[in-house]
């Protein structure tokens, strides 16, 4: 199954790296070694990309019907390497396998589908009341850059939008992540893409993704993870003026009332905080309470994160699994040092590892509870399964908390009045809100208000970042 770990996929082959740097892919549950990568260099991305720019010149003159085709042909043979890919990201990443099938590897093919829709229905020419001829074309090569902690969602919604639209593309993987990339990498080639249409590159930030970010040839970079990370890929790509979508951070609020369902809305709300041990972009990681309702909250919260199983990623269950990388358990662990420091109370978990475990990266599920909103806690994304509580006392007061951050991810409102929960959602600067447990659908549009990036990935408005827009003048009268 490893065979291609340590080669790169350029111009429809799994060919040898130029450099002879590697890294070793660590099981984060057993701390056990599962292979080696190959880090990439320049060398390795001037390759990938003079194969995607030839590649370009025709796969971008292909016709909607047959990039369809393709699709379908690339979701069928998803649905058979289905079972690798979710296997592969309970190794990499520890994604316990029950939840690894359902809704990582599960990301694959829904976004897939919600892309494929989505392309059916987009209008590739349109004619303007002036007679003018506008059309769609596929931006160029695209240098696409993905986290660890969604791997093959996050591939999904980049690689799918840049074939569908024609375009031709190099993927940057998380280097934790690289087995999940490298399957994908060969549906792609099964599928039966031209040569140079797709290309896999493996390694780090600071080298090949600067290096894409730079690259002269490269006309749109996508990426997704770390704020700091989206800021420095800007600054790279500012020099040859391209286009830069960017998915990064949150630190979204979930708005609790007094009137909404409280039991459960507040057990869902912990469960939906700790899904994939805290390390979800848009998890709902500040529960703002209304005073009134505020100790059974916390009753309830506690009941939830104390009931939250942490168990061994190989078994079946809804048990959270292991932080993806010791960098995350430090992590965690020191924001949790900050917390108790600031004088938050420790309403559940805490530091350590859960009683049993004395290897794995695995964290103790944990709330604090009298949270102020300007402590670090409360303002920094946590990523890992760590949950805050504030109180408030009024609609405006909540509202006011809920937008004091940098980031404008995704919020949340729990509320028995649908009324209050349209007049909130207006006033909340993020690019979801989910009310009362409603969750994302595929082929909606996915992205940040403020520091949490720009652009909207999945289904159109997905398809959409990856075209150019040219007027035709004079072609038919006007
Ligand atoms: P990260 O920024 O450290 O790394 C993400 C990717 O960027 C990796 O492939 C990495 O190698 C690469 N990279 C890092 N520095 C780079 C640089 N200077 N130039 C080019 N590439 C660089 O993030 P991470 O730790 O892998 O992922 C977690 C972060 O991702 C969190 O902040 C999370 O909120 C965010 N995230 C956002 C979304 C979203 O859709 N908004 C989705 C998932 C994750």
């Amino acid at each position: 199954m490893l065979e291609n770990l340590q080669k790169f996929y350029i111009n429809g082959k799994w060919v040898d790296p130029f450099s002879h740097v590697n890294m070793p892919v660590i099981n984060p549950a057993t701390e056990l070694k599962i292979g080696d990568i190959s880090m990439g260099s320049k060398a390795d991305v001037d390759y990938a990309v003079v194969a995607a720019k030839h590649a370009f010149e025709s796969y971008s003159q292909t016709s909607k019907s047959e990039r369809i085709e393709l699709l379908i042909k690339l979701k069928n043979l998803m649905n058979l390497r289905f079972e690798d890919l979710a296997q592969a990201m309970r190794m990499e990443m520890g994604a316990p396998i029950t939840m690894s099938r359902e809704a990582q590897a599960d990301a694959g093919i829904g976004h897939l589908q919600g892309f494929i829709d989505a392309l059916s229905g987009l209008e590739e020419n349109t004619i303007l009341t002036n007679g003018d001829i506008l059309l769609r074309e596929p931006i160029g090569v695209c240098g696409l850059i993905t986290p660890w902690n969604w791997p093959i969602n996050q591939i999904a919604l980049k690689v799918i939008p840049a074939l569908a639209t024609g375009c031709t593309c190099i993927l940057k993987p998380s280097e934790y992540t690289p087995i999940s990339a490298m399957i994908y990498a060969e549906i792609i080639d099964e599928a039966g893409y031209p040569a140079g249409v797709f290309n896999l590159l493996q390694g780090d930030g600071k080298s090949v993704g600067a290096e894409m970010s730079r690259h002269p040839e490269i006309q749109m970079m996508s990426f997704t993870g770390s704020t700091k990370a989206g800021i420095s890929i800007t600054h790279d790509a500012a020099e040859t003026v391209k286009r830069v979508t960017l998915e990064l951070g949150g630190k979204s609020p979930n708005l609790v009332f007094s009137d909404c369902d409280l039991e459960a809305q507040v057990t869902a709300s912990v469960k939906e905080c700790m899904f994939n041990t805290g390390q979800s972009c848009d998890a709902p990681t500040r529960l703002l309470v209304e005073r009134s309702c505020y100790d059974r909250a916390l009753q309830i919260a506690k009941n939830a994160a104390d009931k939250t199983n942490v168990g061994d990623p190989e078994k079946e269950g809804d048990h959270i699994g292991p932080l993806f990388d010791k960098i995350q358990f430090d992590r965690v662990q020191e924001m949790i040092r900050i917390g108790i420091d600031e004088g938050a109370t420790l309403l559940a978990g805490g530091l350590g590892r859960p009683d049993g475990y004395n290897k794995g990266w695995y964290v103790k599920p944990t709330i604090f509870s009298d949270v102020r909103n300007d402590m670090a806690i409360a303002q920094l994304e946590i990523f890992g399964p760590v949950l805050v509580i504030i109180p408030f006392e009024t609609e405006s007061e909540a509202i006011e908390i809920a937008n004091d951050t940098p980031y404008g991810l995704a919020a949340y409102i729990q509320t028995g009045n649908l009324e209050r929960a349209k007049r909130i959602s207006s006033k909340l600067r993020a690019g979801a809100i989910h009310v009362n447990g409603g969750e994302f659908n595929y082929g909606s549009p996915f992205g940040g208000y403020k520091q949490s990036g720009n652009g909207r990935e999945g289904g159109e408005m997905g398809l959409h970042d990856y075209l150019e827009t040219k007027t035709l003048h004079g072609l038919i009268g006007g």
